[in-house]
């Protein structure tokens, strides 16, 4: 059994050793930028990393695995301005947003969380030796990457030069010596936050703080570098050309990884759709349901898009519902978790989480059907086991189904009628209607009204 991983530079699944077996592999994650609530389609990289994080600690007895914060950014200076505070306290506000958030999906914190203000001296450092080495140059208080030097530049997203110019979206501007050159360093005013330089009193560009952060923590050339597929290119493909430029040529990253994107009812989810899921939102709309919205991150491998609607989390509510009465009614039976071979190698297989999950459905059935103390005992050390593997299934069954009675049950009622709305307007009538069963079971009536859906009990 070895571990195979698909890696974006060679567009190949590949078996996966770490460059240093003695230490470990070593894996760099690029975060959010803490100025407001993220949606859910930024957590799908940090739980199933996660989910990776524990195989390659299983794997390798160890692991390295920075996750970054970026706290300066142009968005962030805006976000303080508009309310009217200092940057500090919107980047250490929504910091702690996010990372309560993480935790609330089962997300495990790790001891190496940079953040970007934190490196500005390793980032400066950086960018010297880039001017040094003839791979920048500085021009009105900026510095500028010379995308010219570096003659492998596109190599990770695989593009032309005219296709890279489009989609980097790049500014004209007088101080550029070629139009794709990006910027390392820039000019702050005395409203924005600054660092001394040598190039005067300025702010890093943001690709070049992962480049930083992640020689500083993990070294020069790391094992695995993760992100969401929207971050390809620009941002991964400069990182590449920073770090391979400031290191003589040495490999940056040995294995891209990149998740895919979520869709809303097929579409993108973005500001300008008003589509957009934040996960602050969900956790209120699925109190004491924040495990199902991990289970449902997971349903769909993760290099594919995911289709998220309001009925994947009813399902995953309820999947969870049966796994959890499984266990309760092993209550009984003292079991130690214990993973599966099985589930160990469909993970090994480029992180196969649907299949994972399939398997947990099926040992909980297996789990149903045991007889005899040490049937029923192997039995609940499978599912257990299967579960800890994926982060799921860790919480005493009583929380899980408390969870279900609670006040919280209005709010679980209108997630059931927006995911009916959901299914009709997608045509998917066969679901509408069964959602409209479950709940008239329930003993919720339906009405549907000129203002939209009403309910009442019956
Ligand atoms: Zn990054």
């Amino acid at each position: 059994m070895a571990l195979r991983l698909h890696n974006t530079l060679t567009r190949r699944v590949e078996p996966f050793a770490p460059l240093d077996p003695v230490n470990g592999p070593t894996m760099y994650l690029c975060g959010p930028t803490v100025y407001n609530y993220v949606h859910i389609g930024n957590a799908r990289g940090p739980v199933v990393f996660d989910v990776l994080a524990a195989l390659l600690r299983r794997r390798f007895g160890q692991l390295r695995y920075a996750r970054n914060i970026t706290d300066v950014d142009d968005k962030i200076n805006a976000a303080a301005r508009e309310a009217g505070v200092p940057i500090s306290a919107i980047t250490e506000r929504f910091t702690q947003v996010y990372l309560d958030e993480m935790a609330a999906l089962g997300v495990q914190p790790q001891p190496l969380q940079p953040k970007a203000t934190e490196h500005i001296a390793q980032i400066i450092a950086m960018i010297e030796r880039l001017i040094e080495r003839g791979h920048a140059y500085a021009a009105e208080g900026h510095v500028l990457f010379s995308v010219g030097s570096y003659k492998d530049y596109g190599k990770l997203s695989r593009q032309s030069p005219e296709d890279m110019l489009a989609g980097a979206r790049v500014d004209v501007a007088p101080y550029k010596q070629d139009a794709g050159d990006f910027v390392l360093w820039k000019p702050s005013t005395d409203d924005l936050p600054g660092w001394d330089s040598p190039w005067g009193r300025g702010r890093p560009g943001w690709h070049i703080e992962c480049s930083a952060m992640a020689e500083a923590h993990l070294g020069e050339t790391i094992d695995i570098h993760a992100g969401g597929i929207d971050l390809q290119f620009p941002h991964h493909e400069n990182e590449v050309a920073q770090s391979e430029c400031a290191h003589g040529g040495k490999p940056f990253a040995r294995f891209w990884l990149h998740n895919g994107m979520l869709v809303f009812g097929g579409s993108k989810m973005s500001k300008s759709l008003g589509n957009v899921e934040r996960i602050h939102t969900l956790l209120e709309r699925y109190p004491g349901r924040s495990e199902a919205l991990r289970y449902a991150l997971l349903s769909a491998h993760y290099r594919q898009p995911l289709d998220w609607t309001p009925a994947l989390v009813e399902q995953s509510i309820r999947t969870l519902d049966r796994l959890y009465g499984t266990l309760r009614d092993l209550g009984d039976v003292d079991a130690t978790a214990v993973i599966p071979q099985s589930v160990e190698e469909m993970l090994d297989d480029d992180l196969n989480t649907p299949q994972a999950l399939a398997e947990l459905a099926r040992l909980a059935g297996d789990a149903r059907k045991a007889e005899g103390a040490d049937a029923r005992r192997d039995a609940k050390a499978a599912l257990l086991g299967a579960g800890l593997a994926l982060g799921l299934l860790q919480r005493e069954p009583s929380e899980w189904i408390a969870g279900e009675t609670s006040d919280d049950d209005d709010a679980r009622i209108q997630g059931l009628i927006d995911a009916r709305i959901a299914a009709k307007a997608a045509k998917d009538f066969a679901r509408a209607d069964a959602i409209r069963k479950q709940l008239a079971d329930d003993g919720i009536l339906l009405e549907d009204t000129p203002q939209g859906v009403r309910w009442k009990r019956a």
